[in-house]
């Protein structure tokens, strides 16, 4: 179970592990994604600007060869320095209006032509002011335009980008200088739109030879003049070269000829950048598209956030679920736990729950005493009624017993009708209250479907330490004691050690009887019962068993045993057969007619279909029905009335006649009597045995012997040993008498003898 429950969360921390690794996996994924699709962003506006500045600073160039061609003809026709300001210039500023001067310099650095938009008295030497001394001089020995330091222009609030282009005569000399200011916004429709809303992604134009920036697109920045006046240490731009190398494979030289766009990711101070760099080789320029990864990082983090709050919710569904599925599961231990504990029909504890209770008991050495509670006449219940009635009497019971227990009492159910409590006195009178209260609880009316039961229970009681020393041994006295309380049903009996050898005498009996049918042990004899005048009217028939083990076992004690453990069905099937073959054999063959009387035990009386049976069996012989007498003790019958009042009419109406055997000694009262369908009243032997000298005794057998008269019944008297008794009981009315004073007990051989005599 433990593991099972183990299991459920192991997989669960699995569910999770696999789930969070799935999740890296696709962040992974994802990520990488997301770095692409920047990087193709980086690539194509990389191309774009490449493409759009190149072809503009080649139209740049080619206007500034026409226009430096056309300016030097003017120079040679007109006055050199005639007028500074060149009507041709202004012309050409005014459709051009990327172009925000126009100047053409003689190789000296000396300006000889202006538009009108310069100011004329303080013009520049281009070779000797610092600004365009570099430029200028490159420009010099250089066949294409140079793009000179970008520089603020204050008139015109505007960064501009100085090109210089040399005009050279056939020798290649250098005879002029043609120069403009390009504004780049204009001069492109790529850049005249904002390429960049953040410091952090940007477009970047470097010059290859100093890494002066020529171009950025965040152009908001309050550094910009730091930005364009500053010349770069080259790291930039050469930490671009190098991550463009490794990707592309090629030397520098192959990569700047190239002309292709590369993606790159340089790390730069403590920022990471991405992007994507192209060398525009006629320039001279690097054009860098890039972006600080942390943007990246934070479109991933926005794109992931779904995936991030699906993946918590089926976290925290998969951890609703196992949980559960787990406490499910643990309900159904619990639920196991508690039927392993518990009887499964008066959710009483059961046997097992008790030895753990009672072994805590023992540890502690504490004295407590164990009652064993067993219920009268369940069985005919059970028998009768079937086994759903039966189980609602039980429930009912164990309802009434959990009432009676008290809080430090332990109650269970050791199985069938057999309930155990443990209460923690020992003193005998207080025991007894509480067994009496018990009693009477457990004694009143039942009704289930309609039916009333007046059953009762008889209690045995052990004690620890002085009867047992652990669950099994208590058990056991305490089952010895409610034995002995049995025989007089509905009372309670504490266990006494004699009563020990009675009960192994009994669990001997029990297993030699088991075996005595098929062993043939059993045999019947018939004792006469007479008139007064001694002549022979009946016999009742008396079981014998003579056992290979035990020897002689007298009725008195193995027909309760077999009433209890199960065996008086066969053994009284025997008895009816048995005697009733054996009497018809002797009458046809004496050719004499007369009573034949046989004990049947309440266990056979309850049995469905008895009275059937009998009725069959006494036909198959065939004997005379009004021949036959069934004995029934008064006791056994009394509690269970309501049960046996119908067979007994059923038995009545087929003309069996029935005797109230050991009448006297049970309880039955007058009303009980005037109920039944009786035909002989059995007077008990403890009351003849005192006819002659007690007078109560007397008293007694002269109003049954009246009642008897009363309700038309035969009353016979049994147990008649002497001359004295015989003639009291006479004279006293009495129709028939029974006792070893006229016969004794005999076998049918000896009993053909005694009616041929
Ligand atoms: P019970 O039905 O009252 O049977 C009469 C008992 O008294 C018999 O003892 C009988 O032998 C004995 N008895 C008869 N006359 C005298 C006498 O003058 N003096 C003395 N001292 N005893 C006399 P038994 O056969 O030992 O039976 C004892 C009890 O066992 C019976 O009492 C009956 O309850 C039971 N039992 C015997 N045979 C059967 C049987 O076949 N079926 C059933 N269910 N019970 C039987
Ligand atoms: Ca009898
Ligand atoms: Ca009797």
């Amino acid at each position: 179970m433990a593991l099972i429950r183990r299991n459920i969360w192991t997989l669960f921390v699995l569910f999770v592990v696999l789930s969070s690794v799935m999740l890296a996996v696709i962040a992974v994924y994802r990520w990488q994604g997301i770095v692409h699709d920047a990087q193709a962003h980086h690539q194509a506006r990389v191309s774009l600007i490449a493409n759009a500045s190149h072809s503009a600073f080649l139209y740049q160039e080619m206007l500034l060869e026409f226009i430096g061609r056309e300016l030097l003809q003017d120079i040679t026709h007109n006055e050199l320095m005639n007028s500074q300001h060149s009507p041709l210039l202004d012309h050409l500023l005014k459709i051009n209006t990327s172009i925000t001067a126009f100047g053409l310099a003689l190789p000296d650095g000396e300006l000889v032509r202006v538009s009108s938009n310069g100011d004329l008295e303080n013009l520049p030497n281009l070779l000797f002011h610092p600004a365009s001394r570099d430029s200028f001089l490159h420009a010099l020995r250089s066949p294409k335009m140079v793009l000179g330091r970008t520089y603020f222009m204050p008139a015109l609030n505007e960064w501009v980008i100085p090109l210089r282009k040399a005009l050279r005569d056939e020798q290649g000399n250098v005879v002029a200088v043609m120069t403009a200011g390009v504004h780049l916004e204009r001069a492109s429709d790529v850049f005249s739109r904002p390429l960049s809303e953040n410091a952090l992604d940007n477009v970047v134009m470097f010059r290859d030879r100093d890494g002066y920036i020529q171009y950025t697109s965040f152009a908001q920045s309050d550094n910009i003049h730091d930005l364009y006046d500053d010349a770069q240490d080259n790291s930039v731009v050469n930490a671009v070269q190098l991550a463009v190398q490794q990707v592309s494979k090629l030397d520098l030289a192959a990569l700047k000829a190239s002309g292709e766009v590369y993606p790159y990711r340089v790390n730069r101070g403590d920022r990471r950048l991405l992007g994507a760099a192209a060398f525009d080789n006629r320039f001279e320029l690097w054009l860098i598209s890039e972006v600080d990864e942390q943007l990246v990082w934070d479109e991933f983090c926005v794109s992931f956030r779904l995936y991030m709050v699906l993946f918590l919710v089926l976290q925290v569904l998969a951890a609703w679920l196992f949980r559960s599925i787990a406490n499910k599961e643990k309900e159904q231990r619990e639920q196991l736990v508690h039927m392993a504990n518990h009887d499964a029909l008066t959710q009483l504890l059961n046997r097992h729950s008790l030895s753990q209770i009672t072994d805590e008991y023992f540890k502690t050495e504490q004295p407590f005493s164990l009652l064993f509670i067993d219920m009268d006449s369940f069985k005919g219940v059970n028998d009768n009624f079937g086994h759903d009635c039966g189980d609602q009497v039980l429930i009912e019971l164990a309802r009434r017993l959990r009432v009676q227990a008290e809080p430090d009492d332990v109650l269970a159910r050791l199985g069938g009708d057999e309930f155990a409590l443990i209460c923690p006195h020992v003193e005998r009178d207080v025991l007894s209250v509480k067994v009496e209260r018990l009693i009477a609880a457990a004694t009143h009316v039942y009704s289930v479907y309609g039916f009333e039961f007046q059953l009762g229970v008889s209690v045995g009681i052990a004690i620890y330490p002085e009867h047992g020393s652990n669950l099994n041994g208590l058990l056991r006295s305490a089952d010895i004691a409610m034995y002995e309380a049995k025989k007089q049903r509905n009372s309670l009996c504490f266990y006494a050690d004699n009563m020990e050898k009675q009960y192994l005498r009994n669990i001997k009996i029990e297993q030699a009887l088991r075996l005595a049918l098929q062993n043939n042990e059993l045999s019947m004899v018939y004792q006469p019962q007479v008139n007064s005048q001694g002549r022979l009217l009946g016999v009742e028939a008396l079981v014998r068993w003579h056992s290979a083990e035990l020897g002689f076992v007298p009725p008195d004690q193995f027909i309760s045993v077999a009433e209890h453990c199960g065996l008086m069905l066969p053994i009284g099937n025997f008895i009816i057969r048995q005697t009733l073959t054996e009497m018809h054999r002797l009458q046809t063959e004496l050719g004499q007619v007369f009573d034949v009387a046989i004990n049947i035990s309440l266990r056979q009386f309850t049995q469905p279909g008895f009275v059937e049976s009998v009725l069959y069996w006494i036909d198959q012989q065939p004997l005379a029905r009004h021949s036959i007498t069934l004995e029934v003790t008064e006791s056994l019958f009394i509690e269970d009335i309501d049960l046996v009042l119908p067979l007994f009419q059923t038995l009545h109406d087929a003309g069996i006649r029935i005797s109230l055997d050991d009448f006297g000694t049970g309880y039955s009262s007058l009303s009980v009597l005037r109920q039944l369908p009786l035909d002989e009243l059995k007077v008990d032997k403890s009351f003849v045995d005192h006819i002659c000298v007690d007078n109560t005794a007397r008293q007694m057998i002269q109003s049954i012997i009246s009642i008897g008269k009363n309700y038309q019944m035969t009353v016979l008297a049994e147990g008649v040993e002497t001359e004295e008794q015989a003639n009291l009981l006479h004279s006293f009315g009495c129709d028939r008498f029974q006792g070893y004073y006229f016969a004794r007990p005999m076998r049918v051989d000896d009993l053909r003898i005694y009616l041929q005599a």
